[in-house]
């Protein structure tokens, strides 16, 4: 039985995280920005008899985070497990994005796990133990055009992780990432919805590479398992790609240079649709223009 905080767990991965990880035994502290007004977590849980603890924590807000943390501690004096999933995305041209959507992006994705992060750690290093799992993408290693505030704060995240993983293994710290490919949550459309007109091109490709990913996604359950693994410590690996695109993506990637990848951006429509038939994905029933 571990003592596990949770941001983010209003929807999608962190509410079925919460979930799943307090039907296995563990106490949960399942945090979001306005619980007043999200109680179908709460709800499920008294109903469930679940030991779920709801607290309120935006990752943005220093003090929201300190508080989030004194009760915590009010409640155990052991803290077991991060989890660092709350997460934003937007879609756009970097040109024709306000500077203010990198900010939010990287403040929330990014910067938000590393306050929560820097929270637990004096307590897991007292304890010598503690497991710091956070939730990143395939977009943290797989980058792609109209979304880059998005990937760059995820592949910030990854970045980070490594680092601290190099940190505090000596106090018997543990961390791991998870990059889900496309999961069906309320993520997909707060995204979809902001994509706009663009003087660039290829915003069509993008949308067709987003809608065929989504032909194969997950429901945010299995995203729930592969982290209860982590914290059952089924799985001991650092980075864990979790769906049924991840892998073939990140692969697929990972078999090209740079070079060829980025050159894909000013290929014929046809070899786009080949290159992306590597990847698993049938983009074509998505191009308008065919
Ligand atoms: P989601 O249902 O939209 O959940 C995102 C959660 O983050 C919501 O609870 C949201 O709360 C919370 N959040 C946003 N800003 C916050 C802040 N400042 N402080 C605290 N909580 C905040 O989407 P999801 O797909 O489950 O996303 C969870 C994580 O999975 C994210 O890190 C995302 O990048 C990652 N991921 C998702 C996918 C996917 O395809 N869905 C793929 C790869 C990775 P509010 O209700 O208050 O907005």
């Amino acid at each position: 039985m571990s003592n596990i905080l949770i941001t983010g767990c209003s929807s999608g991965i962190g509410f079925a995280t919460a979930v799943l990880l307090a039907k296995n035994g563990n106490i949960v502290f399942a945090t979001m920005r306005h619980p007043s007004e999200n109680t179908e977590l709460r709800d499920l849980a008294d109903n469930k008899n679940l030991p779920i603890i709801i607290l309120s924590l935006d990752v943005t807000n220093d003090d929201s985070v300190k508080n989030a943390m004194a009760q915590v501690l009010f409640h155990t004096d052991k803290i077991d497990v991060l989890i660092n999933n709350a997460g934003i995305g937007a879609m756009g041209a970097v040109e024709e994005l306000p500077i203010e959507e990198f900010i939010r992006e990287m403040d929330t994705n990014f910067l938000g796990a590393v306050r929560c992060t820097k929270a637990v750690l004096p307590r897991m290093r007292q304890q010598k133990s503690g497991c710091i799992i956070n939730i990143s993408s395939v977009g943290g290693r797989v980058f792609n055009y109209f979304n880059a505030p998005y990937c760059s704060s995820k592949a910030a995240l990854e970045a980070f992780s490594e680092c601290l993983a190099l940190e505090v293994l000596p106090f018997g710290i543990r961390v791991a990432v998870v990059e889900p490919g496309v999961t069906d949550t309320p993520l997909q459309d707060k995204c979809k919805s902001q994509i706009k007109e663009s003087v660039y091109p290829n915003l069509e490709r993008c949308v067709a590479f987003f809608s065929a990913a989504r032909d194969h996604h997950i429901p945010p359950e299995l995203v729930a398992e592969s982290i209860l693994k982590i914290v059952n410590g089924e799985s001991t690996h650092f980075r864990n790609p979790t769906g049924l695109d991840s892998v073939p993506m990140l692969g697929f990637r990972a078999s090209m240079s740079d070079e060829d990848w980025i050159a894909a951006a000013g290929v014929d429509e046809d070899t786009w649709i080949k290159m992306m038939e590597g990847m698993n994905l049938d983009v074509r029933k998505y191009m308008i223009s065919r």
